[in-house]
């Protein structure tokens, strides 16, 4: 089955591919309204990242942050939307510069890692990109690049601009829509077919839209993202 690696911009809700979203966000009407209209009604200013992070061309997500967070954030929502199967280290690399959890791993730590308590701000600037690795054993890779600056505000932590819609598998015995992933035979499997697998069901792990489907137990968690239902703001 073809798969569209596009998405939707939470804004005009239009649907772009990959590659043409990141011009279409810098350009996007209803997006600047609406941040003329928070401008219009903060008390205060700062400088916001217009983020993009992706991992193996098809699970992308264009984010926008507080500068002044710092990158354990930025962790606590990757780990959040797309990656936390069961508390793995974590790490960024900006600028050649590695940035991990201090109190984890104390034993390795030293001047060249810094920590992840540094603000977005310090650690990298427009233009920079970064990689992001959670779980340095069946690790899963994030490579992100800073895309744009703006002076501004934000009334959530991270905002999703746009994120890929999740895929649709067909089921490798029937051809109806997948729902989970079979860790043992490595197969796609529909609900119908998953009573009669020949691998039974406890190997079966969920569809989800993460690049973590299908490792180490990865189950992900389908209701924090509320837009892959559809809702408006
Ligand atoms: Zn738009
Ligand atoms: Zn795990
Ligand atoms: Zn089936
Ligand atoms: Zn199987």
């Amino acid at each position: 089955m073809e798969q569209k690696n596009q998405g939707i911009c939470r804004f005009c809700l239009e649907t772009f591919s990959d590659a043409t979203m990141t011009r279409h966000l810098l350009a996007c009407k209803t997006k600047k309204e609406r941040e003329a209209q928070e401008l219009a009604n903060a008390k205060s200013t700062y400088p916001i990242y217009h983020i993009k992070v992706s991992s193996y061309r098809d699970y992308w997500m264009h984010i926008e942050m507080n500068a002044t967070s710092t990158l354990r954030e930025l962790d606590n929502f990757l780990r959040k939307i797309w990656l936390e199967c069961c508390g793995h280290l974590s790490m960024f690399t900006i600028n050649d510069v590695d940035y991990q959890d201090a109190d984890e791993d104390s034993e390795s730590w030293d001047s060249i890692i810094e920590s992840i308590d540094n603000r977005l701000m310090d650690a990298m600037k427009v233009g920079d990109k970064f990689s992001y690795e959670y779980d340095f054993g069946t690790s899963t890779d994030v490579e992100s690049k800073v895309i744009a600056e703006r002076q501004g505000a934000l009334d959530e932590p991270v905002r999703i601009l746009a994120r890929n819609s999740p895929y649709i598998y067909e089921c490798s015995e029937c051809g109806r829509q997948a729902i989970v992933f079979c860790t043992e035979c490595e197969c796609l499997v529909c609900e119908e077919c998953l009573a009669d697998h020949e691998c039974g069901e406890e190997m079966a792990l969920p569809i989800v839209n993460s690049p973590r489907m299908g490792e180490c137990g990865y189950i992900g968690d389908l209701d924090f993202d509320t837009f892959s239902h559809q809702e408006k703001y």
